[in-house]
């Protein structure tokens, strides 16, 4: 394997903005595949020194020999007390302000809408690149060159085949590491490349993808979005809460009946196959119905349990995420207006539905914490007519937090984890990518909370560089080829 960047530019933020909507218009993400995002160049905030990266043989015995620089480099200086600031990230994939915008603003999204109110509000900044390499960025705080998770799967190079990625081939610590390590007690559920699970000071239920709950038809198993499987290993941390969640996860499945009601109309839940607009969509819709079953039940999945755990274990830290409008908004949206309308006509409206589900999860989830928390609501890229755009949400709302206010500053999506550094009054790390948020907090706060800056929090120890492979890999394959991620 040989990947060669090009030597990252710092630029101005001015300059950002421009390529914002330049980047908007270029991407297309049916056929976004691992060069393009290999090309991907940061616009970093706050560092210059970027190098070209080779990854070939040398570098994976360089990675094989990290566990034992780990012993020898300790983190070092980490001085600052963490203080008792509770922080709910809930990622929300695709989400875009084009549909949050005017839905909160005429009362079909009350729980965006009051934290849209009571917080700072935002675009977020993607890169140019995909889903598992965005979560990853905000879970890690950099960017793929550094993280190692490029794409939803990497080939073999002996073989040629396409495997999921697997969490143990990050190659740096995520927050549920750091935090763990500092003795924060964390919860993670559902975060995209999260199998096998992690140990933490907390609980982590991981993100794949299961056969299981409906039905399938000409062996098609049209998701890219993970749920929740019980009877597999190392799916939850720690593993004695396994039986709990696999009866909450029966409820939730058992929810998604009523639900799906809600998103589509009786008459296309019928007969999916036999509803057409193009030769294409008539394809399309049919596995496009399933694929937003899945996603509905992996949300509704994950939205359950998360709410159950954090309810239970009130971590300090809680980060769930929920894939599912992402599914919707590429198969039911088009760039063609008429073609659009027609869509309309008869799927009804299942993405501006979508949007009404997630608010409700979103809202059974914010319940649970309580007014000391704050609370950090953001996509990884906004998605519109079937294409990502760079219009993402960031929405952050609490204590110490400007109420009301609208920025015009991006956020990237390697600013969430210093950001969140910062809330708990820990170091900064100066081999992170992004910067402390700083456009959201009350000028007096700044003033009495310098940031304080650490080397590193050390590099990860990885055992395994390369994929774990589970049975689970021809199904993940046939789903990304379904919904035009993999030809
Ligand atoms: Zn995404």
């Amino acid at each position: 394997m040989f990947i060669c960047l090009p030597d990252l530019v710092e630029r101005s933020i001015n300059n950002d903005a421009q390529n914002l909507s330049l980047r908007a218009e270029r991407s297309n993400p049916d056929f976004i595949v691992a060069s393009e995002i290999a090309s991907a160049v940061r616009l970093p905030r706050n560092d210059s020194k970027r190098g070209i990266l080779f990854m070939d043989h040398y570098t994976s015995y360089i990675l094989y020999l990290l566990p034992l620089f780990c012993l020898l480099l300790t983190p070092n200086n980490i001085n600052a007390q963490p203080n008792k600031t509770k922080i709910l990230l809930i990622g929300i994939d695709a989400a875009d302000w084009e549909m949050v915008r005017p839905m909160a603003a005429n009362g079909e999204l009350p729980n965006l809408a009051g934290l849209i109110k009571s917080g700072t509000s935002a675009k977020i900044h993607s890169y140019n690149g995909i889903s598992p390499a965005y979560w990853t960025s905000v879970a890690t705080g950099v960017m793929p060159k550094k993280h190692g998770i490029w794409n939803f799967t990497v080939k073999d190079p002996g073989t040629g085949e396409d495997i999921p990625y697997t969490s143990n081939m990050r190659r740096t610590k995520a927050f549920w590491n750091i935090l763990s390590e500092q003795k924060i007690n964390v919860g993670v559920v559902g975060w995209y490349i999260t199998w096998p699970v992690e140990q933490v000071n907390g609980f982590m239920v991981s993100s794949y993808y299961a056969r299981q709950g409906l039905e399938t038809s000409k062996g098609q198993q049209p998701s890219t979005r993970g749920t929740f499987y019980p009877t597999a290993p190392q799916m939850v941390y720690p593993e004695n809460l396994n039986d709990a969640l696999g009866q909450i996860s029966l409820k939730a499945q058992e929810n998604c009946k009523g639900k799906i009601r809600e998103i589509f109309p009786p008459a296309v839940l019928q007969n999916p196959y036999y509803l057409r607009i193009t030769k294409e969509d008539r394809y399309r819709s049919g596995i496009g119905i399933r694929a937003v079953k899945w996603a509905l039940m992996a949300d509704e999945i994950y939205k359950e349990i998360g709410v159950d755990l954090y309810r239970k274990f009130k971590p300090q830290v809680f980060a769930v995420y929920l894939g599912g409008l992402d599914t919707v908004g590429h198969v039911f949206t088009h760039f063609r207006k008429k073609i659009h309308n027609e869509m309309l006509g008869i799927f009804g409206n299942p993405h501006k539905n979508y949007y009404k589900y997630i608010d409700e999860a979103i809202g059974e989830i914010i319940r649970e914490a309580d007014k000391d928390t704050v609370i950090i609501v953001l996509s990884d890229h906004g998605l519109m007519r079937r294409f990502h755009t760079n219009n993402g949400i960031f929405i952050i709302s609490g204590p110490n937090i400007k109420k009301n206010f609208r920025s015009s500053e991006p956020v990237n999506l390697t600013d969430i984890f210093p950001t969140m550094l910062y809330l708990l009054n820990m170091p900064q790390a100066k081999d992170l990518d992004g910067a402390v948020y700083q456009e959201a907090f009350l000028e007096s706060y700044l003033k009495g909370h310098k940031r304080s800056y650490i080397q590193s929090y050390g590099p990860r120890a990885i055992s395994v560089p390369d994929p774990i492979r589970s049975r689970f890999d021809d199904e993940i394959r046939q789903r990304l080829k379904a919904l035009g991620y993999l030809n």
